[in-house]
């Protein structure tokens, strides 16, 4: 019997099912699984009993510094808190956006001295600036996330159609993928204008002035530029049902298109947002409860590859200027540190979906649209990445500890069954249960799939 540096023993979660058994560990990465326990040895054991030992699990889209006060440290201590094992980060930095491959570099240094989990980093490009998709793909980027909307002129800008086409046409090249946030900001803005005259400001309004229209149209645009340019396309934050319908109509003539969800809409719904106000406003919106029930249920039937957070962790004043107006409120919610748990606790504590799917839908599926080697799934030659779920604990989410100072979640004081009780990346522990164990600069860079080609 050969005796592995680690043995770490529970319900394994492998690609084809749930077993007990244990995994064998050398120098952070898998060697040997066994579906016996007792059958390997390890200078160190961790027994997990029967809690569920899902692969490491990633989270493609988090914004760790749209809030520049918080930065690499808070949020990677909330994604190992939270069970994530990997993010990946979005671009739209304030107060500079990662435009060239020099930011690229910068804040790949930074991350390799402050980050506690792995990050990877999206790329965008600035109005006239697709030209650099290139060399941000050989910087390392790991895709690139655009927009349609301008939600900032310089930070997140809308890129007009023609250089969508360009950027589509060299991302084509590289083979990394182009992400859109798609909503439609005429529509959007000139309903925000007039409903605004007409002194509708209340929760409520921030649906009805973003339909499900404003979505769907911009959505349909990009996949018919996917069409004609053989690009990968994926559409970030889908909200709604009509959206996540027409995608599988454009995959089934052969485009290249891909989708994510975030967590708040298919676990929350309008209601929620005009009772809480400005804690549930994101966008897009939250819809009607129809609307986020069939969401849920295209979840389940697999016609989303991933379900993402969209951390954003604004503090308290930001949302607080929405008070008297809800368009004044700046939009996003903190989910690195509830996501899992929530997920968990509809899909697979109520038997709604089994511990594969959602390994699937929060591991490997991101591991593989994002060409992540080594990471994803529990086999021979992968990294000893690991989120452990007990899935009979329960717990009451508590906004005031999260790790980030955005101390505000639509989720306070609900109820999960299933908690994160360990979470290890590559043989070691990051999260104990209780408290995060590793320092910043743990953490490594996870570098884009044209960058590692050469
Ligand atoms: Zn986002």
């Amino acid at each position: 019997m050969s005796t592995y540096q680690l043995v770490v023993k529970g319900c394994l979660v492998l690609e084809n099912g749930a077993v007990t058994g244990e995994l064998g560990i050398n120098d952070g990465v898998i060697e040997t699984i066994s579906s016996d326990q007792g059958t390997l040895k390890g200078a160190r054991t961790l027994d997990f009993g029967d809690a569920y030992i899902f692969p490491g699990l990633i989270d493609a889209h988090v914004h760790c510094y749209t809030n520049p006060e918080e930065g690499f440290i808070n949020n990677t201590a909330s994604a190992a808190a939270g069970g994530f094992t990997t993010i990946l980060d979005m671009p739209y930095d304030s107060p500079d956006p990662i435009t060239s491959a020099e930011r690229f570099k910068d804040k790949v240094a930074l991350l390799e001295k402050e980050a506690i989990v792995d990050v990877g980093l999206w790329a965008t490009v600035a109005k006239g600036g697709a030209q650099q998709i290139v060399p941000l793909a050989e910087a390392g980027a790991i895709a690139f996330k655009l927009s349609t909307f301008e939600a900032d002129p310089y930070r997140f800008p809308r890129i007009p159609d023609h250089e969508v086409l360009q950027a589509l046409h060299l991302a084509g090249g590289t083979g990394l993928m182009v992400a859109f946030h798609a909503e439609n900001g005429e529509i959007i803005g000139h309903m925000i204008e007039e409903y605004t005259k007409e002194g509708k400001v209340a929760p409520r309004a921030h649906m009805e002035t973003r339909p499900p229209v404003s979505e769907s149209i911009e959505v349909l645009k990009l996949m018919e530029m996917a069409y004609w340019t053989r690009a990968k396309l994926h559409i970030v934050h889908v909200s709604h049902p009509r959206t996540i319908e027409l995608i599988g109509s454009f995959q089934r003539q052969g485009v290249q298109v891909t989708a994510e969800t975030c967590y708040p809409y298919i676990l929350k719904d309008v209601s929620d947002l005009e009772q809480l106000g400005t804690k549930a406003k994101m966008n897009p919106p939250l819809r009607d409860p129809e609307d986020a029930k069939r969401m849920w249920e295209y979840v389940k039937a697999g016609a989303f590859n991933m379900i993402t957070s969209d951390h954003v962790p604004w503090d308290k004043s930001k949302k607080n200027a929405g008070k008297d107006n809800i368009f004044k409120a700046a939009p996003g919610l903190p989910g690195l540190e509830i996501m899992a748990s929530l997920i968990f606790d509809r899909g697979v504590a109520k038997g709604e979906m089994t511990p594969v799917q959602y390994a699937q839908l929060l591991s490997q599926h991101p591991a593989e649209l994002f060409g992540i080697e080594g990471k994803g799934r529990i086999a021979p030659g992968y990294d000893a990445d690991f989120t452990v779920i007990d899935p009979r604990a329960h717990w009451v989410i508590d906004e005031q500890k999260f790790r980030t100072k955005a101390k505000i979640t639509p989720f306070h004081g609900q109820k999960v069954q299933g908690k994160v009780i360990h979470t290890m990346i590559r043989g070691c522990t990051v999260y104990d249960g209780s408290e995060v164990v590793q320092k910043p600069g743990f953490g490594q860079f996870v570098a884009g799939s044209a960058s590692t080609k050469k």
